[in-house]
């Protein structure tokens, strides 16, 4: 099975043609630069499927589907992009219809954060295992389920937002009306900023300053641990995953700590098998978005 995926994120678009095996046979990508508009991206994203395609040696006929991530809300059932933060001037855009259209082929949408999570249950650090719970620690934290190999949709077939579980009851107030939530302790943005208030840089200076023995940045980045473990806490009482995946910038440099933080916490469950929830570091890095999206765009024709 061929497919093309497309990743769309707040600054570039990623283009990808993926074989059978998730792997990436060729690749494009360009600038989302929102501040230009919709239609200048719907034909660049048409010209790149047309690269991969050339560059892989594929016809658009040999191609199960095309699948597109990108960066939400979205509305899959109607192919539209409503994201005033972060593609403002997309706001109510048809992605799908435009490169059915063009390329003769079944086109999905979907999240970015379902797709990666997509990505790394079928051919990433979730590969044989099910159910899969995905989170992805970057400027915010997303997340994901994908039960027998298909991502988990709520209610009208939006998705949940794991980023927004409760996980400090005196943590800060977050954007979305809440208070402790995961994303406001532990995306990188979050570490940022409790950062800057302790006067450091950026997230990165708080783990380097954590790494040195600096008591004020050890305690952001327990607090952010701690965090992921009362996450985790939640997730495996509620859905209770055969593998807990952490990917993203955080994760990438930072796994080992969050990993004991959430272990030691599942290790202490009495009503659940805690210790059956492997935590696991994503495998696909940031090749996750197009290879999940490639999936979803194959599978849903299927
Ligand atoms: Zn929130």
């Amino acid at each position: 099975v061929r497919a093309i995926g497309i990743d769309v994120g707040g600054t570039k678009v990623a283009v990808a043609a993926v074989d059978a095996n998730g792997r990436v046979v060729a690749r494009a990508e360009f600038p989302t630069d929102p501040a230009r508009g919709f239609p200048r991206a719907r034909d660049l994203m048409a010209e790149a499927c047309d690269n991969v395609l050339s560059l892989a040696g594929w016809a658009a006929a040999d191609l199960a589907g095309i699948g597109v991530g990108c960066t939400g809300p979205v509305d899959p059932a109607r192919g539209t992009v409503h994201n005033p933060h972060t593609l403002p001037t997309w706001d109510g855009c048809d992605l799908v219809t435009p490169l059915r259209e063009r390329l003769g082929v079944p086109v999905t949408l979907d999240n970015d954060a379902a797709a990666a999570a997509v990505g790394e249950a079928a051919f990433g650090a979730g590969r044989g295992a099910d159910p899969v719970v995905v989170l992805t620690f970057g400027t915010g934290v997303g997340g994901a389920t994908v039960v027998g190999g298909r991502v988990l949709r709520g209610a009208g077939g939006a998705h949940p937002e794991p980023g927004h579980l409760p996980v400090l009851v005196d943590g800060p107030a977050c954007y979305c009306g809440g208070r402790g939530c995961l994303e406001s302790v532990a995306s990188g943005t979050a570490i940022g900023e409790a950062g800057r208030r302790a006067g450091l840089a950026d997230a990165r200076a708080v783990f380097a300053a954590a790494a040195r023995g600096d008591a004020a940045a050890g305690q952001i980045v327990a607090r952010a641990a701690e965090g992921l473990a009362a996450a985790a806490w939640l997730i495996a009482h509620a859905v209770l995953p055969e593998r807990l995946v952490l990917g993203g910038g955080v994760m990438d440099e930072h796994f080992d700590v969050f990993a004991a933080a959430a272990r030691d916490r599942l290790a202490a469950a009495t009503m659940v098998p805690g210790e059956r929830v492997r935590v696991v570091r994503a495998a696909l890095g940031a090749d996750a978005g197009v290879v999940g999206a490639a999936r979803l765009g194959a599978t849903a024709a299927g």
